[in-house]
C-alpha cells in the first residue's frame, strides 16, 4: 500500500498538479483493527520517497507511526476519513488553475455539465484559514458537504475518492475544469446551466460509465 501511495504521489506531480513539496496525498488503511490512513510525509520530495518514509495516522486519535512526520494537513485528511466512510483516498494540490480560481474566493458555477461529476451544481470555495490548522479542516469539510471536491481560498484544491486512482482522476478533471472556466471567462461571461439542466445531468451521472449494467441485447442508447 505504501508503494501505491508513492506511485500516485509521483503521478500527481507528473500530471502537473503539484510542484516542489506543495500538496499531499493519503489513502485509508485499517491496521490491527484500527481505522487509519497512510499519508505523504511533510516537506519531502516525492521523487525520493521509500515505503519507510510513509507515516500511518490513526483516525480516532491522530497519533502517527513511522520515522517521518505526516503532512502538515493531516487534520483535513483525518477529518474526512472520520466523517465519510465512503472515502478511501484524499488528494490536495496547488495546481495552477485551481489556485488561480481559489484566489478569487468564489465558488465555480455550473458553466459546464462536468461540474456535476463532483456531486452537485457547483464546486464550493472554502473560507481561508492558515495551512495545517483545524480551522482549515473545518472550512474544507463544510465546503465539501455532498461533494467530492472543493477549492480552498488562497490555497488550492481538495478532492476525495473511493481509492487513489479515483482521487487522482478527479484531481486531474478538476484542474481541467478550472482551466476551462478561466479560459471561457477571458472571452466573456460563460452561460450557466440552470437548476433543471443540472438535475438532469446529476441523474444521468448515476448510471454513467457502468459497463457491467449495459444491456447489449436491448442496445440501451442513452
Ligand atoms: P506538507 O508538505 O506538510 O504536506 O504541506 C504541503 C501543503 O500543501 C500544505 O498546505
Ligand atoms: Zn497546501
Amino acid at each position: 500500500m505504501e508503494k501505491a501511495l508513492i506511485a500516485s504521489a509521483q503521478a500527481m506531480r507528473a500530471a502537473g498538479l503539484n510542484k516542489g513539496t506543495a500538496g499531499n496525498l493519503s489513502c485509508r488503511l485499517v491496521r490491527e483493527g484500527r481505522d487509519g490512513f497512510l499519508i505523504t510525509p511533510t516537506g519531502m520530495d516525492y521523487a525520493a520517497l521509500t515505503p519507510e518514509d510513509i507515516p500511518w495516522v490513526a483516525v480516532e486519535s491522530g497519533e502517527f507511526t513511522g520515522k517521518r512526520k505526516p503532512s502538515s494537513e493531516w487534520r483535513f485528511h483525518r477529518d474526512l476519513y472520520a466523517a465519510r466512510p465512503e472515502v478511501g483516498a484524499v488528494l490536495h494540490a496547488h495546481s495552477p488553475f485551481a489556485v488561480s480560481l481559489a484566489c478569487l474566493g468564489r465558488d465555480i458555477p455550473p458553466f459546464h455539465y462536468m461540474i456535476a461529476r463532483f456531486g452537485g451544481d457547483s464546486i464550493r470555495c472554502g473560507d481561508y484559514a492558515l495551512f495545517g490548522t483545524q480551522a482549515l479542516s473545518d472550512a474544507a469539510l463544510a465546503a465539501l458537504k455532498d461533494r467530492t471536491a472543493c477549492l480552498l481560498a488562497n490555497h488550492g484544491m481538495l478532492v476525495c475518492g473511493r481509492d487513489l486512482k479515483q482521487a487522482l482522476d478527479l484531481g486531474v478533471e478538476l484542474e481541467s475544469l478550472c482551466e476551462q472556466y478561466w479560459r471561457a471567462s477571458l472571452l466573456g461571461e460563460p452561460r450557466l446551466l440552470d437548476a433543471k439542466e443540472m438535475t438532469a445531468v446529476l441523474e444521468k451521472f448515476e448510471g454513467y460509465g457502468r459497463q457491467d449494467e449495459h444491456d447489449m441485447k436491448t442496445g440501451d442508447k442513452d
